[in-house]
């Protein structure tokens, strides 16, 4: 393609000019494996077709919401007649209800949930709730957990075990994430060290229980069951960010999949985000009733939004939860990601490349690592010039996974078994030439 007729870069060109970076969030702009981002055009099921009219097999689907694929019939149909009835009145309407029934029905931790319109939105409420309700500053977080872009969450571990965080982006003072204790994922030892020095200053620990924002790694179940206990113990509130495991890992979510190993196991706080809205700005966050009713207007701790609970955007999200909730669909997802994941094994055993995938419902990662990682020091091992190799010659065959190897890939009910299998060719194909 020349530069006067690839309709991607110019629109980059055109883009960088007025928006840093070309990009309102910055993965878009790859500048983890370099090249030119494809501007997408229009999406149908499980494809895109970028400005040069090229299509790609979509894994990513809004990383994570387009569990349906794209523009699915039903989910269409309940926005459009959604947006004939108003787009935004500031007032409350039947379709929250709806959609906070629908939320609660699965999820046996939730009694009640408050609607916002982000996942940035709904960690940062609920880290506020859960130190109002603690009246406590202390919070833990895991190095490469990904929990939005609040203050408090943007930080990176301090030098030492036990030791508060560092801020990970300009603009943050020191004295904002001062609070925040940063601990290796799946470290036991460091967890107990943490709860004997600090749990009375605790009010909670957040987690992303698949961790997808370092491509795909597990909690442990010794792991998880010990910061269970350990927050039970110290008083302190165990909150699941499942902004992206969450109606995408399974109809129950991460903490069902947890509980089915460890009777009993629930949460005491869930975010949520990105299915709930199926590709609207909508995000949540729940947990049972005397907890939630800390919260403005019934409590003291603050929280509110214009476009909370937005109609069109529950309408969408209720659409799409109807959808997945349907008998076997999570089985059929499960066993299409299982075939992709094992596939992609083969193929690149096949090529002797280095290679461990794991996946769980519509969710999947793999790493150039001949063994699954455990923690952010190991992802951080993967070669990301052999990542960034990879990732173009998908790209330049029509397949599209995230630009950066610390990215979770998703699949969707509108991935046809020939999808996959085409996908699986070309990847033999590309992992031959790496
Ligand atoms: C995407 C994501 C967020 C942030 O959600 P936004 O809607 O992008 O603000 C928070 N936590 C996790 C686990 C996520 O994957």
């Amino acid at each position: 393609m020349t530069p006067s007729t690839d309709r991607n870069q110019q629109l980059f060109d055109r883009a960088k000019a007025l928006i840093p970076g070309g990009v309102n969030s910055p993965v878009r702009a790859f500048r983890a494996v370099g090249g030119t981002p494809r501007f997408v055009q229009r999406a149908q099921g499980a494809y895109f077709w970028d400005a040069n009219g090229q299509r790609h097999i979509d894994y990513i689907g809004s990383w994570g919401p387009m569990i349906l694929g794209h523009g699915h019939p039903r989910v269409l149909e309940a926005v459009q007649r959604a947006a004939q009835d108003g787009f935004s009145f500031g007032a409350p309407t039947e379709r929250e209800v709806e959609l906070a029934e629908e939320i609660v029905r699965h999820l046996p931790s939730v009694e009640m949930v408050r609607l916002v319109s982000s996942g940035t939105e709904a960690a940062m409420s609920a880290i506020r709730l859960a130190r109002g309700a603690t009246n406590r500053s202390r919070i833990i977080k895991f190095e490469g957990c990904y929990h939005g872009h609040a203050d408090a969450l943007l930080v990176k571990a301090g030098s030492g075990l036990a030791t508060f965080g560092h801020p990970t982006s300009a603009g943050v003072p020191p004295e904002v994430v001062q609070h925040t204790l940063v601990l290796e994922y799946n470290n036991v030892a460091q967890l107990e060290e943490a709860f004997t020095r600090h749990g009375k200053d605790l009010a909670c620990l957040i987690i992303e229980p698949i961790a997808g924002n370092m491509n795909f790694v597990r909690a442990s179940l010794p792991f998880m069951q010990r910061c269970r206990e350990l927050c039970t113990q110290h008083g302190a509130l165990l909150v699941f960010d499942e902004v992206m495991t969450g109606f995408r890992v399974a109809l129950g979510s991460a903490q069902s999949v947890y509980a089915r190993a460890l009777p009993g196991f629930a949460p005491d706080i869930t975010v949520l985000g990105k299915v709930i809205g199926g590709g609207m700005p909508l995000a949540a966050f729940g947990g049972s009733r005397a907890l939630m009713e800390n919260l403005a207007p019934l409590g003291p701790v603050y929280q509110a939004g214009t476009l909370s609970g937005n109609p069109i955007a529950t309408a969408c999200g209720l659409a799409t939860l109807q959808e997945i909730a349907r008998p076997g669909f999570f089985e059929a997802l499960a066993q299409k990601t299982r075939m992709l994941v094992e596939g992609l094994t083969s193929a690149a055993a096949g090529a002797g490349l280095p290679f461990a995938g794991d996946c769980e419902g519509g969710m999947f990662g793999f790493f150039l690592l001949s063994r699954l990682p455990q923690n952010y020091a190991a992802v951080m091992k993967s070669d990301t010039a052999k990542f960034a190799k990879l990732f173009h010659g998908l790209l330049d065959r029509g397949v599209y996974i995230a630009p950066a190897l610390y990215e979770a890939g998703f699949v969707s009910s509108a991935h046809s078994d020939e999808d996959i299998a085409e996908t699986i060719s070309i990847a033999r194909e590309v992992f031959r030439a790496l």
